[in-house]
């Protein structure tokens, strides 16, 4: 047995994505916010009453992605028109009367949280990442600025909403202890009609063994965009391995009785690791029931496999992207998601010193593994995906919903479709029967 200390240090390269950096117009070229609108006489300027943040835990330190914005009306610069919208073909908002463009920000250059991870030190958050304070309501009241009258938005699908007396949008851009204005926003990139296209192919490949109530009740057109909360992480971690790894040395044969046997030598060695680890850009769930994966009761698990999205591209949040869009808003604070963030970032440690493995042909078991969390950057973003659902009632009373999802960014389709059991009974029952006829084939053969 040998015994070697061939400890050093590896340092993975930051998480390379597949996209190409997309161009963004600099601040200074941002159109000048809109003078305050003239408020009618008598109006009440809108606002929301809410507590404020509660305050940070020590060491934390919080940077501020909301400064500046403004609940109530979000006005078309340009024409005042309340009617903006996400351009799906330019990723940047626009007038639905005027056609005015406003250029969209990328959020991480502009709150500068876009730091080389290996520099982090201590715990950074967004101000849209802080602590939810549960007496914070979910539903909030705002005052329309244009006609006085009250209007309510439900933060749990949406942070905005129209006025129903002078039907203008009213939006919520200030960051509530409520988890509805994140930091950021991953716009939609994927049209509509290219989503339900990817929909209806991946059902149309499934359709042999779908139940046929689905394939009559299945119209992809019913596909809703939906912002999902998510946590994006930078790490930097110290991480120690240590376990014992196999080299084989020599394999032969030998005879026992009247078979050949083979057999193999090893040496075994002590292995250690230790190496610093830079993670950029991990993305957390941050919505409870979307961590509690219960696969019995649906299948949000599929979201997982539509990963990555090119979170280094969202903007500075605005409530007009989400116009014509649901959401979901978070309900984990930073402290629930950490062991979700250093479990994630160990598989990751696991997996980049196998690189450094190879000598081990026959396989290292790590006894002891430690991740020293040195620095970690929470930033809270909404990431864009097309839903398709469908709400399977089974006989036996107990209900299912299946999900087909599309990345919004990047097409990447995953999904379940429900299964027609008898006709998979009848398959397997005639490959099962297949197969005892080969058996008595080969039986009436040999005898
Ligand atoms: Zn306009
Ligand atoms: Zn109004």
């Amino acid at each position: 047995m040998g015994d070697v200390d061939d400890s050093h240090r590896v340092q993975p390269s930051p998480q390379a994505w597949p996209y190409p950096p997309q161009a963004w117009l600099q601040a200074q070229q941002y159109p000048p916010p809109a003078p305050p609108a003239a408020a009618p006489p008598g109006a009440v300027p809108p606002a929301a009453v809410v507590p404020s943040a509660a305050a940070p835990p020590a060491g934390q330190r919080v940077v501020q992605t909301d400064a500046g914005s403004k609940d109530g009306l979000a006005k078309c610069p340009r024409c005042g028109a309340t009617e903006i919208r996400l351009n799906i073909a330019t990723g940047n908002l626009r007038c639905g009367f005027c056609r005015f463009e406003q250029q969209s920000l990328n959020a991480l250059q502009t709150y500068h949280l876009d730091g080389d991870p290996s520099d982090l030190v201590g715990t950074v958050v967004g101000s849209g990442s802080s602590d939810i304070v549960p007496s914070v309501a979910e539903v909030l009241t705002f005052k329309c600025s244009a006609c006085g009258a009250e209007v309510v938005i439900d933060t749990n699908s949406s942070t905005q909403a129209r006025c129903h007396w002078c039907r203008n949008t009213l939006s919520m851009n200030q960051q509530v202890p409520n988890g509805a204005v994140p930091d950021m926003i991953l716009p939609f990139k994927l049209p509509k009609e290219t989503a339900v296209g990817s929909i209806n192919r991946f059902v149309k490949k499934r359709r042999g063994f779908a139940h046929p109530r689905f394939t009559k009740e299945f119209s992809a057109d019913n596909v809703m965009g939906v912002y999902l909360p998510y946590m994006v992480v930078d790490v930097n971690a110290q991480v120690s391995l240590s376990g014992q790894g196999e080299h084989q040395t020599r394999s032969y044969t030998v005879k026992e009785g009247d078979n050949a046997v083979r057999r193999y030598d090893a040496d075994l060695y002590n292995v250690g690791r230790n190496f610093d680890l830079y993670i950029d850009d991990l993305t957390v769930e941050s919505s409870s029931e979307r961590l509690d994966q219960n696969v019995m009761v649906n299948s949000n698990n599929i979201i997982n496999a539509i990963m990555p999205f090119d979170v280094q591209n969202s903007v500075c949040y605005d409530s007009n992207y989400l116009a014509g869009f649901s959401s979901e808003k978070r309900d984990s604070n930073v402290d629930v998601l950490s062991p979700v963030m250093v479990a994630q970032s160990q598989d990751i440690a696991r997996y980049h010193a196998n690189d450094t493995l190879q000598f081990y042909d026959r396989g290292v078991r790590w006894d002891n593994e430690q991740i020293n969390v040195v620095g970690q950057r929470w930033v809270s973003a909404y990431l864009p995906v097309w839903l398709y659902s469908y709400h399977q009632r089974k006989s036996s009373g107990s209900s299912f919903v299946h999900y087909v999802a599309v990345n919004g960014r990047t097409g990447e389709t995953m999904g379940s479709v429900p299964i027609n059991h008898v006709k998979l009974l009848l398959v397997s029952s005639v490959v099962e029967v297949l197969a005892i006829i080969a058996l008595l084939l080969v039986l009436l053969v040999v005898g």
